[in-house]
């Protein structure tokens, strides 16, 4: 058996061990020190946004957890949600005894239609009850209509959180993805372009809202020399080992994006001349998506192929593929939670794939990967 193509592993600078080893001599082994600090700056001078700030914590999902409990969201109130995303976007909404409505795709970025979400937004309105929170995520690495969505946003005064999970290194009209809402939030799992092993960010616009997380991240505990506490406290704070992993991860972060990126034109490149394979790719200069993942949309009418006949071929060279994350509002756990749009993203589910897409796969990888691909589709058995 041949070695196995990953979707997306983890690809590490060289330097992540030099800031651990720092903390280990230093003995800050601990949920604060040196590297979180350092991490948080980079992180700061990275979305380049003048009064950004960062905390780091144990993972993308505590951080949305936090962005929702800054945003008041409690028991009984109803969050919209992307219905199209990882199922980590919509469970912090349960967590905080809140039910999602989730929000149907447009076929440009595969992210939330502003349609469907000024259409729910009024009826749950008009049902007597306001959503406390508007969850956008930047699917794959592909920004969002940020401009449509925070129009509607705003003029119905609803906070934005934006789930930049796997977008870190995208941008909107030359602005960093995770900028943009109320709260961004970021992931540093093993999957993701950059990874610390398991970890997150919550991206604020003040202090007041960072020290407000770090708070609630660490117990939730009130300034007195004795254990005090007047809230309910978590226990998210991002340790200061794997700080130094993302601190190392940082210096590279350029060079994934670039390395991904290229990923995207290989595939482009490869489908040019396979009628009926979309490359999901940005709608407009507008958009620059890190292409965390590369993406097709298989047209089985055209090419005679589902895109599980490609994903079970890849399998076979021992090649890992995916199907897209299959909408949440089709999901068992949230068959009650409403739901508003058409079929865009049931469409994009049934017949879309998500291919390696790692920035360290190499020459020969990518030639055994175009080989499946022209057997696939082009009956090719030799390149
Ligand atoms: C990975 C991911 C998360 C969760 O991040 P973790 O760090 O794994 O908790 C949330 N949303 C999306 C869209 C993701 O891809």
């Amino acid at each position: 058996m041949q070695d196995k193509i990953w979707l997306s592993s983890p690809h590490m600078g060289g330097n992540e061990q030099k800031y651990v080893n720092q903390a280990f001599e230093a003995n800050w082994v601990a949920p604060l020190g040196p590297n979180v600090d350092g991490f948080e700056e980079d992180l700061e001078t990275f979305l380049n946004d003048d009064n950004v700030k960062v905390a780091a914590l144990s993972a993308g999902t505590a951080a949305l957890h936090l962005a929702l409990i800054e945003c008041d969201v409690k028991y009984g109130d109803e969050v919209i949600c992307q219905s199209m995303t990882f199922s980590a976007s919509a469970n912090p909404i349960t967590y905080c005894g809140a039910t999602p409505i989730f929000i149907d795709s447009e076929r440009d970025t595969w992210n939330m239609c502003p349609v469907a979400l000024r259409e729910a937004i009024e009826d749950r309105i008009s049902n007597g009850k306001k959503p406390k929170a508007i969850l956008v995520v930047h699917l794959y690495g592909m920004p969002a209509k940020m401009d449509e969505i925070l129009k509607i946003a705003e003029e119905y005064d609803i906070p934005v959180i934006e789930d930049a999970a796997e977008a870190l290194g995208s941008a909107y009209k030359g602005k960093a993805c995770g900028t943009f809402g109320r709260f961004g939030i970021l992931s540093f799992n093993g999957n993701k372009i950059i990874t610390t092993s398991g970890g997150g960010a919550l991206v604020c616009h003040t202090q007041e809202d960072k020290d407000k997380a770090v708070f609630l991240s660490t117990q939730a505990r009130d300034n007195a020399p004795h254990y005090q506490h007047s809230h309910i406290g978590y226990n998210y704070r991002m340790s200061n080992i794997v700080a130094g992993v993302g601190r190392g991860q940082m210096e590279v972060l350029n060079d994934r994006v670039e390395a991904r990126r290229k990923m995207h034109g290989f595939y482009i490149e490869l489908f040019n001349d396979i009628e009926g394979v979309e490359v999901f790719s940005e709608p407009s200069g507008d958009y620059f998506s890190n292409h965390w993942l590369s993406a097709i949309i298989v047209n089985p009418e055209i090419t005679g192929k589902t895109r599980e006949y490609l994903r079970l071929a890849f399998l076979e060279d021992n090649i890992e593929s995916r199907p897209l994350w299959k909408p949440m509002h089709l999901q068992p756990v949230f068959a009650e939670a409403p739901y508003y749009g058409t079929n865009v993203s049931e469409k994009l589910f049934d017949n879309g794939l998500c291919l390696p897409s790692g920035s360290n796969l190499s020459d020969e990888d990518r030639l055994r990967i175009a080989m499946v691909i022209k057997k696939t589709f082009l009956q090719i058995n030799h390149i």
